[in-house]
């Protein structure tokens, strides 16, 4: 392949237009010579022809490559957030049932109360029977 265009000179949208580094003379290339070995038509020297893909920046694989580590990262840290969510949702499904039992610890708490109070009520009625009986019982008058 030559390193200049064909008789007509003729220069596609396509063609990489950069100058020959031994002579300097001006190229125009088809861009499928990217990053290949031409010899330049005005003074014969060889030539990597420039890629102008590769000096834009990462490859497209590259990029692609990124692109796909970039949606893991996204996908795990999606499913990490779930798990906290699922994790919250239990924890505040624990947290319902422990005021539910506080709740009903203390009615329990109640009525444990007033059992004692109604067990003292039955003391002190008992107290007195007994106490009424160890009265010495009275003078006949
Ligand atoms: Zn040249």
């Amino acid at each position: 392949m030559g390193a200049e265009k064909n008789g007509t000179g003729d220069i596609q949208p396509t063609d990489i237009v950069f100058n020959c580094p031994h002579c300097g003379k001006s190229l125009a290339i088809d861009y499928h010579a990217a990053g290949r070995k031409v010899k330049c038509a005005d003074c014969g020297g060889s030539i990597d022809v420039p890629d102008p893909a590769a000096q834009r920046g990462p490859s497209r694989e590259a990029l692609e490559l990124r692109i796909q580590e970039l949606q893991h990262a996204v996908e795990k840290e999606r499913r990490a957030a779930h798990q906290i969510l699922l994790e919250l949702k239990s924890v505040k499904a624990r947290r319902r049932q422990l005021e539910k039992e506080h709740v009903e610890d203390l009615k329990r708490i109640e009525t444990i109360r007033e059992q004692v109070d109604a067990m003292r009520g039955n003391l002190d009625r008992i107290s007195d029977i007994l106490d009424r009986r160890e009265k010495p019982p009275a003078l006949p008058g």
